[in-house]
């Protein structure tokens, strides 16, 4: 059973229609960076709840959310109701393996592969000061279907001025021309082998380590193409190269 610690929405950012980010005030929550919780709100026969990435690191006091409303869904349409001020309902524990401590040691090429609100974990760990330690060569793989929804990329263009050889984004806008990102899916480029041209990274069973977060339809067209190149789904029991979290 899921227990709850009550929270408040501080602030709410609407990128474009139907794509927010908020931030909630709630007691400390202790989680690691790349990892989720549940967020709840109250109705009449007690409280609906999704899971939802934490976007913020865990010493920051607010956490942040990054969603998208699915117009036939029933959590997202409310979620997207709530303003500053609102009560919002958070699981008092987190989940989810998209974290450092699920790294392999050996590997040094640290991939993140987003499709929309899946750049939210990948964000967190960004933010830390560990992985910047830890790996020689970061890249950030993030694909929108337009330009107005690829959110948070001002933080990403900045990440990438302030490492300039260690950090690779490589914006992936798929429905229109935009000036910077390539017009085209990231499993398009990874079959071609452009993906590893762009980030100057070439996959290796030894040295890289991915994480994919997003659609199911990019994430097992993604492993797919992954596996024929040599590299294998990662578990707690069996380490692999592949770690994955999907949205729906
Ligand atoms: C571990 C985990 C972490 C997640 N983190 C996030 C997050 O950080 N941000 C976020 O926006 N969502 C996230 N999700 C998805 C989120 O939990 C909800 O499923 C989503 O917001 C839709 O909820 P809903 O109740 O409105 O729709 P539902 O009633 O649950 O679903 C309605 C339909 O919409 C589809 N659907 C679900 N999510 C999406 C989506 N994002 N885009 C398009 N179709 C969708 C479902 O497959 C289903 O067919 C996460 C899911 C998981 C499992």
């Amino acid at each position: 059973m899921i227990t709850w610690q009550a929270g408040k929405i501080v602030e709410k950012k609407e990128w474009c229609e139907d794509l927010y980010s908020i931030k909630i005030e709630t007691e400390t929550l202790p989680f690691k960076a790349g990892q989720f919780a549940n967020i709840g709100i109250e109705i009449d026969d007690g409280i609906i709840n999704r899971p939802y990435s934490l976007v913020n690191t865990p010493d920051e006091p607010l956490l942040e959310v990054h969603f998208n409303t699915v117009k036939e869904g029933r959590f997202s349409p409310l979620l997207t109701t709530q303003d500053i001020g609102s009560p919002i309902s958070v699981a008092t524990r987190a989940g989810g393996m998209l974290t450092l401590d699920q790294v392999p040691e050996s590997r040094t090429e640290l991939w993140f592969c987003a499709t929309g609100t899946g750049i939210g974990p990948f964000l967190s760990l960004l933010h830390t000061t560990a992985i910047w330690q830890r790996f020689d060569k970061i890249i950030v793989c993030y694909a929108t279907k337009t330009a107005a929804e690829m959110a948070y990329r001002d933080e990403l263009n900045a990440l990438q001025l302030k490492y300039p050889t260690q950090f690779q984004f490589i914006p992936f806008i798929t429905r229109e021309v935009s000036e910077g990102a390539i017009h085209s899916r990231f499993t398009t480029a990874l079959a071609s082998g452009e993906l590893e041209t762009f980030a100057n990274a070439p996959l290796n069973v030894n040295s890289s380590h991915l994480m994919l977060c997003g659609s199911s339809a990019m994430i097992d067209e993604m492993t797919t193409l992954l596996e024929q190149k040599g590299l294998s789904r990662h578990s707690r029991q069996q380490p692999g190269h592949i770690a994955i979290e999907k949205y729906f």
